[in-house]
């Protein structure tokens, strides 16, 4: 059933979201970064929507064939080279992993090489920045509002195929959702696992790459940008680079984990993975960059410290709290958490078929102080990105705004989804350990 307050979000995003990607960076082209100056020059007259519009640059041939590049490249990385790091790099588990049970009981199987697409793409960016030099390292930045067309066409085209596929040849028709609401199952898909052929996954290549692996590309980019621009890179540029760094390398050398996360094991693939992962994440995900384009801030040394320490214990909450319950489920509780066995709850419940399964929630470790403790590290990270940007404008701040919206919401998603799975035991669970994000407060 999808209520009227889930419709009207779904609608508001379909129609809102692809503009409030555009008026931020349309902002920072024109504007500076400034989020109030394009309003009051309309709101006064002194310019209209359509001066705005021409100002902005269109599609080039140019950002079309570099988006194209970038994205059969990712597709070769993705498709045609087993991993080899999980050979030779200890504690790495890549190559042929299983995914979680779907709700139809099937298990999926993927092949993980995230890391080594990441390695060898930047490997390859280093290399023609420092010796072939093929292309601007500021290539990124120089095409940024022409490439915004193309990840907006690759987005929609993605997520429409992803409908019209899950009406005429579905992957697994059973674990398909229909809710009879074309906006909502445009918008949160229908498909559980789409896939072409046996690999080719399209929650797992359009979640990991192209948008995450661009990631630390475009900060590159950025980076570049203002050594072109001012002779040099600034201490808060350097920290964006490194904490985001730090991100995105930690989500590719967990990219095994990442198969037990809600968005491959809950979410349906629809318009909000797909367009999302090609516009929102790489064009609203690295605004902090961009923004340091135009406002080059230079941190005192005691500031940047301090972003620093909030940045990492953010990343250690972060990772620590993910890894617990990752071990916890891995070894079936059969594990040491901060240096005990670890307590939980026994729970149960039914697949679509009708199979009875049992599983476990822990309330040992950072499980026991809140219950999404791993989003609070996140959080912390997020806000440290924002503050390596001082205070003169609000839109290097969208970034902690938006996540704190989506890490709530998601919580309040994840408990409702998880409450409707056990029942009575999930209600166990939330007595023995009371509170969302922060102990003692929410
Ligand atoms: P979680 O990793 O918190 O997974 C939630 C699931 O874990 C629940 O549905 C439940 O699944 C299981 N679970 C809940 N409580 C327990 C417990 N006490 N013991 C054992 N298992 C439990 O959520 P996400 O997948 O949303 O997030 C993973 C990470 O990704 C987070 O750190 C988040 O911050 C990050 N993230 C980042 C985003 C970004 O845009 N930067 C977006 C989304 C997430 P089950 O049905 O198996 O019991």
């Amino acid at each position: 059933e999808v209520d009227w307050f889930s419709l009207a979000s779904i609608l508001f995003l379909l129609m809102f979201a692809p503009l409030i990607v555009y008026y931020f960076i349309m902002s920072c082209d024109q504007y500076q970064c400034s989020l109030i100056d394009p309003l009051v020059d309309l709101l006064t007259g002194n310019k209209h929507l359509s001066d705005i519009w021409n100002k902005t640059p269109t599609l080039t041939y140019r950002a079309a064939g570099i988006y194209t590049i970038w994205v059969a490249f990712q597709v070769v990385l993705y498709l045609f080279i087993p991993d080899f790091c999980h050979k030779f790099l200890p504690g790495y588990a890549g190559g042929v992993q299983e995914g979680a049970v779907t709700p139809a009981g099937m298990v999926n199987k993927y092949e993980i090489n995230g890391l080594q697409a990441w390695i060898i793409t930047h490997v390859l960016w280093f290399a023609n920045a420092s010796y072939f030099h093929w292309f601007s390292p500021t290539i990124i930045f120089d095409n940024w509002i022409p490439l915004l067309w193309c990840a907006n066409v690759l987005g929609y085209a993605v997520s429409t195929f992803a409908m019209i596929k899950s009406y005429f040849f579905p992957t697994n028709a059973k674990d398909c959702k229909f809710t009879g609401n074309f906006f909502y199952d445009y918008m949160m898909g229908i498909e559980f696992n789409p896939r072409i052929g046996k690999w080719f996954d399209f929650k797992l290549f359009f979640n990991g790459r192209p948008g995450i692996v661009a990631w630390t590309l475009i900060n590159l980019s950025y980076a570049a940008k203002q050594q072109e621009l001012y002779g040099q890179v600034t201490n808060s540029m350097i920290l964006v680079n490194v904490l985001q760094g730090i991100y995105v390398l930690d989500f590719f050398w967990n990219e095994t984990w990442y198969l037990k996360t809600i968005d491959i094991c809950h979410d349906h693939f629809g318009w909000y993975l797909g367009w999302g992962d090609c516009v929102w994440l790489p064009y609203l995900y690295t605004l902090q960059g961009l923004y340091l384009v135009y406002h080059p801030v230079q941190l005192c040394t005691a500031h940047a410290i301090g972003i620093l320490m909030l940045g990492l214990v953010g990343y250690y909450i972060f990772r620590v709290t993910n890894h617990q319950k990752d071990l916890f489920r891995r070894t079936n509780g059969n594990c040491k958490i901060w240096g005990k066995k670890p307590e939980y709850i026994e729970c149960s419940y039914m697949s679509a078929d009708g199979t009875k399964y049992h599983s476990k929630l822990m309330t040992s470790g950072f499980w026991g102080w809140a219950r999404h403790f791993n989003y609070t590290g996140d959080l912390m990270g997020s806000l440290a990105y924002c503050l390596t940007c001082g205070f003169e404008h609000i839109l290097p701040y969208f970034y902690i705004v938006y996540m704190t919206i989506l890490l709530t919401h998601r919580c309040i998603r994840d408990e409702h989804r998880c409450f409707s799975k056990y029942g009575k035991d999930w209600k166990r669970y939330t007595a023995a350990v009371p509170y969302r994000l922060i102990p003692g407060i929410f």
